[in-house]
């Protein structure tokens, strides 16, 4: 078949991509459960009505993992990679619409999870089918819907690379922000975490003799601005990325308000850092002689964790406060590097750079993510090619009244259906 009409069929799929993004909404899969048994089952009825193989892979029976097969003529297999978990609600009172309804209004689909990334999966899901349907395609297509994405993958992508269920010549991840139709790009990898804790202990006392006790959590204020001096350490990232590095800089300064530019232009140079959680305290009356803060910090791929949390313990205890440890929280950090990234110069890049450009009419951007996504464990894992493109709207992760386009989901069916069958 040839792309025009490919690219039609893909044109009408408006209704049924916005009504499959409303219905996986309406399966809370957020975490901290992450339970994504209901989505899966949604998605397995979707493939049994139309026909489509599939085959259901859990490690944990509430955090299934599915995959859709659409088996092609040649030996080429191309995995597509989304993920059906999604992050909390947050604050109800903060949502136009309930999170969890997938109220369909504005040509938008509403809701945790629309943007990132159950209209993704929708996507891919009508992509499937319309692909099941052709007489034959050149390739094998597996499009995998994954859980646990939005805490690393364990029971999700990461557990199916390690356990060797990947196998393909390359990687679609359809998470993050593929630009829509007029700001078109490819992701060509992702930041990866150098995260850690401070601990501060000190010595407990009754409430009403603090001079008796240490206190520990003023001991963690603080040590806290020491942390957030990391931001300034220059990262050591492969020359190779240069151009890519460039690019994004461009890319997030065009996302973000004229003030946050000069952030922007370091944002890749030096890593991101903020304390996100803190636990101290135990009752009114008593000085706490322990409290902890975490933060979650943010490198650029190709860059070394650990000389990250190297630097980080010594500010800290450059800081002269007493009591004070830094543990790093991610696996892996002493010896790994951070984040996954891909040449862009590959003929996978050029091929799919070429499709993205056909179907929309505008030049394609090259960026890194500043994200973590599922192509960590496809790339870094289970040793395929990665190249992202989503369907997100943009700034729309992770808030309150979540929200993506119907014209964004379409684009998403085109994309993933056409690539497959143009793919050499
Ligand atoms: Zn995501």
């Amino acid at each position: 078949m040839n792309l025009d009409n490919v690219l039609k069929i893909a044109e009408g799929t408006g209704d049924e991509v916005a009504q499959l993004t409303s219905g996986l909404v309406k399966y809370n899969s957020a975490h901290p459960d992450g339970f994504t048994d209901g989505c899966v089952e949604y998605i397995k009825a979707y493939c049994d009505k139309h026909g489509i193989e599939n085959e259901v892979h859990a490690n944990d029976p509430k955090k299934p993992n599915i995959v859709a097969r659409v088996k092609g003529t040649g030996d080429k297999n191309i995995i597509w990679v989304g993920h059906i978990d999604v992050v909390p609600e947050g604050k109800l009172e903060n949502w136009t619409y309930p999170p969890y309804d997938g109220v369909i209004a504005d040509d938008c689909v509403y809701g945790r999870g629309s943007s990132d990334m159950k209209g993704s999966c929708a996507a891919a899901m009508v992509s499937a089918r319309t692909l099941n349907e052709m007489e034959s395609i050149p390739n094998t297509v597996e499009f995998w819907f994954t859980s646990d994405e939005e805490i690393g993958g364990g029971e999700g992508a990461r557990w199916l690379a390690q356990s060797g269920r990947f196998k393909g010549d390359i990687c679609v991840i359809g998470d993050g922000n593929g630009g829509g139709p007029y700001a078109p790009s490819i992701d060509l990898g992702c930041k990866g975490g150098a995260g850690v804790k401070l601990i501060a202990k000190g010595q407990t006392a009754h409430g009403s003799t603090p001079y008796l006790g240490k206190n520990a959590i003023t001991r963690l204020i603080k040590a806290i601005p020491w942390v957030e001096k990391v931001d300034n350490f220059t990262l050591d990232w492969p020359e190779g990325l240069k151009s890519a590095v460039e690019g994004s800089v461009e890319y997030y300064k065009g996302m973000t308000p004229e003030e946050s530019h000069g952030v922007m232009e370091k944002n890749f140079y030096t890593p991101s850092v903020t304390c996100n959680i803190i636990h101290a305290g135990v009752k009114i009356n008593v000085v706490p002689d322990y409290a902890e803060a975490e933060f979650d910090i943010r490198l650029t791929p190709g860059s070394h964790p650990k000389k990250v949390v190297d630097r980080i313990k010594d500010l800290v205890k450059k800081s002269g406060i007493e009591g004070l440890e830094v543990v790093p929280t991610r696996e892996h950090a002493a010896d790994d590097y951070a984040g996954y990234y891909e040449s862009p110069d590959s003929s996978f890049a050029d091929q799919f750079k070429a499709v993205i450009k056909t179907i929309t009419g505008k030049p394609v951007n090259m960026k890194i993510l500043t994200g973590g996504t599922d192509g960590i464990s496809t790339s870094k894992i289970a040793g395929i090619p990665s190249l992202g493109y989503g369907t997100s709207l943009t700034g729309q992760a992770h808030q309150p009244d979540e929200r993506v386009t119907i014209e964004n989901l379409v684009l998403g069916v085109k994309i993933f259906t056409a690539f497959p069958l143009v793919y050499q």
